[in-house]
């Protein structure tokens, strides 16, 4: 479907909520945390393999887990100092699950290892560019936290004929990226280029919604003398910050069901992802600090602070002015999408895009009632889905119902949720559906894996058994042709040699 240039599906206008953190520049001075957790899953895939032993001293951007597979990420030191352990911690998650992570005490030194970036990366290969993201642990901080490495790979296998830097930052509170686009945008300029020559993308832009003005002029500016590489701006809606709804905004092109958007030619990255990679592949930096919001009217000093990844959150809050009354809800990510964090004992992680804390006004708790049929839930979903039926079938746990309505397609954005007059919690019954759906297909995936084995081994053993009594009858059809033959007069086959010694002798 083509749609009309700016617009999408959809969508709601929460209130903003970001100039408090917006106006200040990022401090990238935060004093060093005692210690840093950091988590060794803090991607899509598996976790990594610790490389380092308790006592040990590691330098600033030295790895010290390696990548476990194709989803997995490496992990660098954010600082020099001494693992002191290896051990679980508390993760930035609702559930407030246990997570293994490598624990860091800081040593105040600052020393890093040796950075080797490449002399020219736009003379290199393509494929070594994405390999040096890898080897960064780059990981998509607009929250997907997917190997950016792969993304890159992709878009060398598909033919992508346009490139979207993501700068549209929909959520409230969240300012992140604008900062970032304001006082860094020449690297994000370069970062682009970087990325549209790993790609070959045919076309470059740069997407960002009307609310950031500072931040479209400064990229204009960064970008007007680099050419070929286009600053759109999209309508301020939630939630243009998705990659499908961007493109929807940005192409008039929507991405269809089930499909991905480099199936239509389309590759985006988030402007955080972009700069990252340019500071991999121009300074060699592995990917060990990231920009993070940190607001909410419960922070003294709302603002954006450049923090070493392991960084606990309440050092974040301790350095944004406290916290000035206790938090209704502690927030990772913004207030639609993001995770409701159990503590503030809990670290930053390389998806980690704010930490919010809210008050009791700003969390608006209603207790939820009947839904009442008004429909407001179908208009605002950008993808065109039918969150009613989809969350009466989750309740029901009619989860093959709940797919027929769309859950499949669901992005999670809560718009459908921030409409209902009935306060019904819509995006949990849907985040349910989606975990249960999860698990009984890897329970599947696991069961089928199983039966593969044991029909390859059944197999195995039988070609086995069939080689052992091959084997058998050819000896015995050997030896039954070895075999001398008893004859009548075996004293005539003794006599025989005999006279040939004799012979031999004379
Ligand atoms: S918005 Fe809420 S009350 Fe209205 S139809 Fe959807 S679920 Fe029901
Ligand atoms: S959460 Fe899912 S159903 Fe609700 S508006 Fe977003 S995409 Fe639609």
């Amino acid at each position: 479907m083509l749609f009309g240039l700016g617009r999408i599906r959809g969508g709601v206008h929460p209130d903003g909520h970001k100039a408090d953190s917006a106006r200040f520049e990022i401090n990238s001075h935060l004093p060093l945390p005692d210690t840093l957790w950091l988590p060794l899953c803090q991607h899509s895939g598996e976790d990594a393999k610790a490389l380092v032993q308790v006592g040990e001293r590691v330098l600033k951007g030295q790895r010290i887990a390696a990548a476990a597979g194709r989803f997995s990420a490496n992990i660098h030191a954010p600082t020099s100092g001494t693992v002191t352990a290896i051990d679980t911690i508390t993760m930035p998650h609702p559930s407030g699950l246990p997570a293994k992570a490598i624990i860091l005490q800081p040593d105040g030194q600052e020393e890093w290892i040796a950075l080797t970036p490449p002399p020219d990366p736009f003379a290199m290969p393509q494929e070594e560019l994405a390999t040096l993201v890898e080897q960064a642990g780059i990981v998509g901080m607009g929250g997907a936290i997917f190997p950016a490495a792969i993304k890159l790979r992709q878009g060398r296998r598909f033919e992508i004929k346009t490139l979207i830097v993501n700068g549209s930052e929909c959520e409230p509170y969240l300012t992140t990226d604008d900062r970032l686009m304001r006082e860094r945008a020449v690297e994000i300029v370069e970062g682009a280029r970087l990325v549209r020559y790993i790609i070959e993308a045919y076309r470059t832009i740069i997407a960002i919604e009307d609310n950031k003005p500072q931040a479209i002029a400064a990229l204009q500016e960064a970008a007007a003398n680099v050419g070929a590489i286009e600053i759109v701006v999209v309508p301020a809606r939630y939630p243009m910050g998705s990659a499908k709804q961007l493109i929807q905004a940005v192409t008039g092109l929507e991405v269809p069901a089930g499909k991905r958007s480099n199936d239509i030619g389309v590759l985006v990255h988030n402007v955080a992802t972009v700069y990252a990679i340019q500071q991999a592949l121009i300074y060699g930096k592995p990917l060990i600090s990231r920009i993070t919001t940190v607001a909410g009217g419960c922070v003294g000093e709302p603002r954006n602070v450049e923090a070493l990844l392991g960084t606990p959150i309440r050092h974040l809050f301790e350095h944004c002015g406290g916290l000035i009354a206790t938090p209704a809800r502690l927030l990772m990510g913004g207030p639609m999408m993001g995770q409701v964090l159990p503590t503030t004992d809990v670290p930053l992680i390389k998806g980690s895009s704010g930490v919010l804390a809210l008050t009791r006004a700003e969390v608006n708790e209603h207790m939820p009632s009947p839904c009442i049929r008004c429909g407001r839930c179908v208009d605002a979903c950008p993808m065109g889905l039918l969150p009613l039926e989809m969350a009466r079938s989750s309740k029901q746990d009619d989860f093959d119902s709940a797919q027929d309505a769309g859950l499949r397609d669901c992005i999670l954005c809560g718009s459908c949720a921030y409409v209902c007059p009935s306060h019904i919690p819509l995006v949990q019954y849907f985040e349910y559906a989606k975990g249960e759906l999860a698990e009984s297909r890897a329970g599947q995936q696991k069961l089928t894996y199983t039966q593969d084995l044991m029909a390859a081994r059944k197999e195995r053993l039988e070609a086995e058994a069939a080689a052992k009594e091959a084997a058998k009858q050819a000896k015995k059809a050997k030896n039954k042709v070895k075999k001398p033959r008893k004859t009548a007069e075996p004293a005539a086959d003794t006599a025989e040699p005999a006279s040939t010694t004799d012979n031999a002798g004379a």
